[in-house]
């Protein structure tokens, strides 16, 4: 199988359209979505309208979207993710609501694990920013390898003898007798430097990982969220990739 995983779309319909136009190309079996469909963005119903469109295998629920549904505590997130929170549950309809409402904390399939933040509580959103996060989330998982998004940073740990070590390759090869925690990075708001949007391709016949980055409409996606009444912030910070 060949799959096409994406996170952290966060109602930026530029960059979506731009993965999925790349995602065409690509002979995919399936795509799985692991969370944080809306928040930030101008477009949520657009976003979903798409994502149901590309009916993924898999969706996983991000923070995000566990905010918007009222699942999860207001404070934990910053004032700028707050009120696009806020904002969005205004915006969305029942039927968009119930759509979020179908999005699960986590699947095992395979030799692999979907998860938003960490597999360590999946409903409280850990983070895997560093080797010792990835260390415990090898622990926890069943299965060799582990996607995950929500830090908005691509990146790639493997199991060494003595703990986690993230690699700097984009492309590894998957060994057998190892362990993998692949963060595919954020479609709609990259935040390691670089504002091309990010997502990953899985072959498990080739069994090759790959993080790949496409660039999309910035300006559009930034003049939409000005518009919207959105915080600034959450438009300057598109172009920056952080
Ligand atoms: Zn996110």
């Amino acid at each position: 199988m060949r799959y096409g995983i994406l996170s952290d779309i966060h109602s930026n319909l530029e960059a979506f359209d731009a993965v999925c136009a790349a995602l065409t190309k690509e002979r995919l079996d399936a795509c799985l979505f692991i969370g944080d469909l809306v928040g930030y963005g101008a477009d949520p119903h657009e976003c979903i309208i798409k994502m149901k469109s590309l009916a993924p295998k898999v969706l996983i629920a991000g923070n995000h979207d566990w905010g918007v549904l009222g699942l999860l505590d207001m404070d934990y997130f910053n004032e700028y993710a707050a009120s696009a929170v806020a904002w969005t549950a205004r915006m969305l309809k029942p039927a968009e609501m119930d759509y979020l409402k179908s999005f699960v904390l986590f699947h095992e399939e395979g030799n692999f694990t979907l998860v938003h933040g960490s597999l360590n509580q999946p409903a409280k959103f850990n983070y895997i920013l560093d080797d010792d996060d990835a260390f415990l989330n090898m622990r926890l998982s069943r299965t060799p390898l582990c996607f995950v998004g929500h830090s908005h940073y691509p990146a790639i740990f493997i199991l060494e003898s003595d703990g986690a070590i993230r690699v700097p390759a984009v492309k590894v090869k998957i060994e057998g007798n190892k362990k993998y925690v692949v963060n595919v990075g954020s479609v709609g708001q990259p935040r390691d430097g670089d504002p091309r949007a990010s997502y990953v391709i899985y072959d498990d016949e080739d069994n090759t990982v790959e993080i790949r980055r496409i660039i999309y409409d910035v300006e559009r996606a930034q003049e939409k969220i000005l518009k919207a009444g959105l915080p600034a912030w959450l438009a300057t910070r598109l172009a920056e990739g952080r």
